[in-house]
């Protein structure tokens, strides 16, 4: 076989891996890309051609793809410590970490538990509230509250505090359900209604059902400002101040899960941030080792340590993954911290950012797109489709346009987003906003 042939590794991907989140059938039609190598912002296929990620690889890799620091960094590592359990033993990466990313919350979430991937961070919050509240003697709070289109992953913990039907409904009869309360999307606005008033509208629907179960629910989960995996639904500031005064009122914890839009993807470092305000819990992943290595980690306050610090055993947290806090994923967050501080990152991206949405202006003003919308570097609008057809197909279509343009896009449903690394050059940008509005006008011209 042609080691340079993508058909021959597409085969043989397709008889042995079982891809995820993937209709295996439908991919023996689709183009499944065999990948040789990345460089900066480019994905190089096994014949040379290249493709702009433009999601950043589902949303992980922040500084490109073989980052020569992130990898000088991880090397040095290696060749030092590559892995060493966490109970009983702590080493110099995991420490450092800890230490700097209590440092960014001012000492707030001074307390950090890791684990591997997101998912898992989700379910030891949720895990750690309940706990927390059992070790207080208060065993009846054990209910959560999520939000309407939400996604925290898909374990059957955190799918218990997901409502995104395409991943939930077929192992529904699994779940432990949570509260569902209205989400705060900007695009539910009804005629004359601000972005504020519609997190006022929903915060209040949150209030009344606080209000009568507060005594049984532990904590409320949310992804501060932007439900990523719903499609991009951005919502107002307001919406966290608030949340956080009912949090504290009726005596719930808020877990932020910041998984998505931590790590300066909103803006600031931490979503949080922009209202000005610390949840009792925040998880990280994703975006935190750089999109190297698996690694996740809920920070939270003394106040939630201390009802663990106890003489008896059982009232600590017992829980435990076999990576927590692996040695070479610490080092390459620690490299990506570096980054963040020695390039003045959040700054650059303000700048980047006003450029690209300035690009995108023929998209924005486009007869079919709705809602053009950016926070941070995250960018996106919905499609107007014709029939319910054209509208199943238009996910899939829309990649495979992006695709033979050497463009890496992956719609959700009929949202097109942009998620780009922060290394995107003027040029880099310029050739994205032309060839996004070009793979979205071959998609709607195509039938
Ligand atoms: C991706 C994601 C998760 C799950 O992380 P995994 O590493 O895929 O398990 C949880 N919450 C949010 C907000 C996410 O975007």
């Amino acid at each position: 076989m042609d080691a340079n042939s993508n058909t021959g590794w597409r085969e043989r991907s397709l008889r042995h891996v079982w891809h995820p989140c993937t209709q295996m059938k439908q991919q023996a039609e689709l183009p499944l890309v065999p990948l040789s190598r990345g460089q900066g912002p480019w994905l190089y296929d096994m014949a040379g051609q290249r493709y702009l990620d433009a999601i950043s690889s589902w949303w992980v890799n922040l500084f490109g793809h073989a980052n020569a620091r992130i990898n000088a960094a991880l090397v040095e590592q290696l060749a030092t410590l590559e892995h060493a359990m966490l109970a009983g033993f702590t080493h110099a990466p995991v420490v450092e970490l800890s230490e700097r990313l209590a440092a960014l919350t001012g000492e707030a979430l001074g307390h950090c538990f890791y684990a591997s991937d997101g998912a898992s961070a989700v379910e030891i919050a949720l895990k750690m509230s309940f706990h927390y509240w059992r070790n207080h003697g208060q065993t009846d709070k054990r209910e959560f509250v999520c939000l309407r289109n939400g996604y925290h992953g898909e374990t059957l913990g955190a799918l218990g505090v997901t409502d995104v039907a395409i991943f939930r409904d077929a192992y529904d009869p699994l779940l432990r359900h949570a509260h569902v309360v209205p989400s705060p999307d900007a695009r539910d606005a009804r005629e004359g209604e601000s972005a504020r008033e519609v997190a006022q509208r929903a915060a209040d629907e949150l209030e009344a059902l606080l209000q009568a179960r507060h005594g049984q629910i532990a904590a409320l989960i949310v992804e501060p400002l932007v439900q990523c995996a719903a499609g991009m639904a951005m919502y107002d500031t307001h919406y966290l101040t608030l949340v956080r005064a009912l949090c504290d009122r009726y005596q719930v914890h808020l877990i932020a899960d910041e998984i998505a839009v931590g790590c300066g993807r909103t803006g600031t470092f931490f979503a949080c941030e922009q209202a000005q305000l610390w949840p009792d819990f925040l998880t990280l992943s994703k975006g935190i080792s750089g999109g190297y290595l698996p690694l996740s980690l809920v920070m939270t306050t003394d106040r939630i340590y201390d009802a663990f610090y106890h003489d008896e055993t059982v009232r600590g947290f017992l829980h435990s993954h076999s990576y927590t806090g692996n040695a070479l994923a610490c080092r390459a967050a620690l490299a990506t911290l570096d980054i963040f501080r020695d390039d003045d990152v959040l700054n650059a991206n303000r700048v980047r950012a006003a450029r690209l949405t300035a690009l995108l202006a023929p998209l924005a003003t486009h007869p079919r797109v709705r809602h053009f919308r950016q926070r941070g570097m995250i960018w996106a609008f919905d499609v107007a489709l014709d029939t319910p057809a054209e509208a199943s197909a238009f996910a899939r279509r829309c990649h495979a346009a992006a695709l033979a343009r050497g463009l890496l896009l992956r719609p959700i449903g009929n949202t097109v987003y942009l998620m780009p690394p922060y290394v995107l050059d003027d040029d880099a940008q310029t050739w994205l906003a032309t060839q996004t509005l070009a793979a979205l006008t071959d998609t709607l011209e195509a039938h």
